[in-house]
């Protein structure tokens, strides 16, 4: 029988329109949705709050994506709780021994991360079994490497898998011919050939064994 579709199942099939590994730029939308919610309620969200006390703030990577949302005030006042902390820690102890500088639990920002990650994953071995989700994905740019390597773990049906490892063969197989076009135009013989879309294929491959976006 065949799973029912739910909005995730849209939310996938509308993912396949974008550039880049489609189940990132879902995750990508939720980690922003979860930093929308942060700053709007985050005087009253003490779960969170909690949970940053643990970590000590946010990871690099979503620390720095909570810069990029341009909060100064709820961002001041997130980190000003931290900074009372560290300041009462080092009065107290005075010494790096202090406890403060032992983390605990993850960055919540990479918990809603992690949690979405799973749930689209789950998802779109789900309803991969629907043929014209397979049709909609294969005129995608295809997923990166490292949802390829939870999608192929997941996926529990023999037939299913192999269909998979089909589509991806072609996907990253196109793009393996570019670099080897790249690769070829800066030999001396061919380099009057004229340049198509492997232009720009370095930097598709990075970003397909890295799973983002390369933004400068
Ligand atoms: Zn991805
Ligand atoms: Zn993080």
């Amino acid at each position: 029988m065949l799973p029912e579709k739910h909005t995730t199942y849209y939310d996938i099939i509308d993912s396949f329109k974008g550039k880049g590994c489609p189940i990132c730029s879902l995750v990508d939308r939720s980690v922003n949705a979860f930093f929308k919610s942060f700053l709007m309620e985050f005087v009253l969200n003490n779960n969170i709050t909690k949970k940053l006390n643990k970590s000590k703030g946010f990871c690099e990577r979503h620390g720095f994506s909570l810069i990029k949302h341009g909060d100064s005030l709820a961002t001041a006042i997130t980190y000003n709780v931290l900074m009372d902390d560290l300041l009462t820690e080092l009065k107290k102890t005075g010494a790096v021994k202090s406890s403060f500088f032992n983390k605990e639990g993850d960055c919540p920002a990479c918990e809603a991360f992690d949690e979405s990650n799973e749930r689209y994953t789950d998802a779109f071995v789900m309803y991969a079994v629907y043929p014209e989700l397979l049709e909609k994905y294969q005129g995608s740019t295809g997923v990166c490497v490292p949802h390829l390597r939870k999608i192929l773990t997941k996926c529990k049906d023999k037939e299913l898998l192999k269909q998979l490892v089909e589509i991806h063969l072609s996907f990253y197989g196109k793009l393996n011919d570019e670099l080897i076009s790249i690769i070829r135009k800066n030999d001396y013989r061919y380099s009057k050939e004229p340049w198509g879309s492997e232009k720009d294929a370095w930097i598709r491959a990075v970003e397909k064994f890295v799973g983002r976006q390369y933004k400068d």
